[in-house]
């Protein structure tokens, strides 16, 4: 993680507390929070959004509240700031979860969200020319690059994807996820993060769950909904992760790391990845944020 990542990390924990201190909404704080990284161009969301193949920035993002579940999402949305926005005003202002490609944007346009520039043409090649190496490579060399980057504790995406949960005044929690997806993706791939009960989940009964990692294998567990449902069995976070997080690796050889917060205050960061960049405030002092949890 680098400081400027750190300290961005940090902004927003105090950004989305701050929201609360104000005893607004969880809703209002995960969004807050989401914002900040979404704009930060340090992360891999919003701005900062990989490309998928054809060079188009196509991401996703949803959020979700426990109290009367509602929830909202954006797949393959094009242009936008602040996707996280768009996925808010489709659960607050419609009777639909999901609105996908060209018709999302087009409504993030009928509600004037803040617009990004399409890509650079540097980031376009620079995206082509990961895509050519990787091209090339063999499946032994792709594997080695693969070994690599998990023995020096690099992710395989330098950006992460942003999440964030949020437990308010009136005890009701809520989650968020923001992503570019993965790298080399088909253009029209979603993954995890669009997609309510698989990226994140928030039921008052249970507690808020956001996911990174390959979506691919989380969606095959739906895990944020596993997660949660433990939770509502009255399994601690740290377990209720733990638990999840190993039947990924055992089932399906998935890498993925979860935000999960108890409506009862109590949380786990908790990731199967080398590192994760994630942290948490709980008002006083510094916030806390690192790229290793145990
Ligand atoms: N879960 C995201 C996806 O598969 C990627 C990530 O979290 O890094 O699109």
């Amino acid at each position: 993680m680098t400081a400027a990542q750190r300290n961005c990390l940090a902004d927003a924990l105090v950004a989305g507390y701050d929201v609360l201190r104000r005893s607004a909404s969880a809703v209002n704080a995960v969004e807050a929070t989401i914002r900040i990284l979404e704009a930060s161009g340090l992360f891999n969301a919003g701005v900062g959004s990989r490309l998928q193949l054809d060079g188009a920035r196509r991401m996703d993002a949803s959020i979700m509240e426990g109290r009367r579940l509602r929830a909202g999402a954006v797949a393959a949305i094009e242009q936008v700031r602040h996707p996280i926005t768009a996925a808010r005003i489709v659960m607050e202002e419609t009777a639909h979860v999901l609105l996908v490609g060209e018709s999302a944007t087009r409504f993030a346009r009928h509600f004037k969200l803040e617009r990004q520039p399409l890509p650079t043409r540097a980031k376009r090649n620079a995206s082509r020319a990961m895509v050519r190496s990787q091209g090339q490579a063999s499946e032994l060399q792709r594997k080695t690059l693969r070994l690599y980057r998990a023995m020096s504790g690099r992710n395989t995406a330098e950006l992460g994807t942003v999440g964030a949960v949020a437990l308010d005044r009136s005890g009701t929690v809520a989650a968020g996820a923001s992503t570019g997806g993965v790298a080399l993706m088909l253009p029209g791939r979603v993954g995890d993060t669009p997609l309510i009960g698989c990226g994140v989940y928030a039921d008052d009964a249970a507690g808020a769950v956001s996911m990174t990692g390959l979506g691919e294998s989380i969606i095959r567990l739906a895990v944020a909904k596993e997660i949660a449902d433990r939770l509502e069995a009255g399994v601690v976070p740290a377990t209720a992760a733990r638990l999840v997080l190993d039947k990924l690796v055992a089932r399906m050889h998935g890498a993925a790391g979860a935000l999960v917060l108890r409506t009862d205050g109590r949380f786990a960061i908790r990731h199967t990845t080398p590192h994760m960049c994630a942290g948490y405030w709980l008002g006083a002092g510094k916030p806390v944020v690192k790229d290793k949890f145990e």
